[in-house]
């Protein structure tokens, strides 16, 4: 049974089973926060850069201060080596958590108080800061290895709503995820795995968790952030390796018939790394020649 491992933004490395979150964080009552998934693998936590500039940028999006950066980095390292001394070589998901702390001051806050006895500092409207090192789902290796089955299913706004209401948060990665939970229990009721949205105009936009990436021989082509969508830490890696490897990139806007015509549909997220769609509306996409071979590249780019 794989050990969990709860480490605080200040390195402190707590009992995994012991409560850390007010009865009113706002993470709880309000989804008013943000998180980072990643990858675990050989000890070491992967593409930790592109995760913590994120990280900043949704902190932005939502007024949150600004994360230490160099505390985090540090936390990160210390979950991922305190993961591979208790659990070895097994894969570990990474959670960052970071939400706005507790709706009201305690009773006694004032002044604020020193570290206490769990190791956290304690005061009044701190932001709650942590991680925790899990073992990966079954599924991950699973889907790594068989593909999915895909949905598209409609998101319900334009591609400008990011730029004209920024309250909605599109390009922050916020612990709101209740809809896309639901649309993945949708997913499954129709028997597939998973969904990619669609904007009101038909375009495709992203996955629940996970960026779309269509393949056409040596050229990998992605949807633009800026429609309404998370910038994927996975799809940047990808991208930079595959510039280097002399694959070409582009990224525009697709329509649900570009994924259906093309050589292949991946994807990809830090967790599960590439996933090949191997079914779109119940249309059976066909196996492209070398699926390996793009495998392999996001490996790669995750060093
Ligand atoms: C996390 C997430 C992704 C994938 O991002 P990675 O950084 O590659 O893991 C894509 N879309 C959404 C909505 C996400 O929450």
């Amino acid at each position: 049974m794989a050990q969990p491992i709860l480490v605080t933004v200040d390195g402190a490395v707590l009992d995994p089973d012991v409560p850390i979150l007010h009865a009113d964080d706002l993470a709880a009552v309000r989804g008013d926060g943000i998180f980072e998934t990643l990858l675990v693998r050989d000890g070491r936590a992967r593409v930790v850069d592109l995760h913590l500039q994120r990280l900043s940028r949704s902190a932005k999006a939502l007024d949150l201060p600004a994360p230490d950066e160099e505390k985090w980095a540090d936390a990160i390292a210390t979950g991922a080596r305190v993961w591979a001394e208790t659990n070895g070589n097994a894969e570990g998901l990474m959670r960052l958590v970071y939400s706005r702390g507790r709706e009201s001051a305690p009773v006694d806050a004032a002044p604020p108080r020193d570290r206490d006895e769990t190791g956290l500092t304690r005061e009044a409207n701190a932001a709650t800061e942590y991680l925790t090192v899990g073992p990966v789902a079954e599924r991950a290796a699973k889907v790594r290895e068989n593909g999915v089955k895909v949905i598209t299913a409609p998101r319900g706004y334009s591609v400008d709503l990011a730029a004209v209401a920024p309250w909605q948060l599109l390009g922050a990665k916020t612990l709101s995820y209740a809809t896309n939970m639901a649309a993945l229990r949708y997913a499954a009721e129709q028997g597939a795995d998973d969904v990619i949205y669609t904007s009101s105009e038909g375009y495709v936009l992203e996955s629940p968790r996970s960026t779309v990436i269509v393949v056409e021989g040596k050229r990998l082509i992605t949807p633009p952030p800026e429609i309404g969508i998370l910038s994927g830490t996975t799809q940047q890696a990808l991208f930079a390796q595959a510039d280097k490897d002399g694959w070409e990139t582009e990224v525009h806007a697709l329509r649900p018939a570009d994924l259906i015509c093309a050589e292949s549909v991946w994807l990809v997220s830090s967790i599960t790394l590439a996933t090949r769609v191997i079914e779109l509306n119940g249309y059976s996409m066909t196996t492209p020649a070398r699926p390996q071979d793009f495998s392999a590249l996001v490996d790669r780019a995750i060093g």
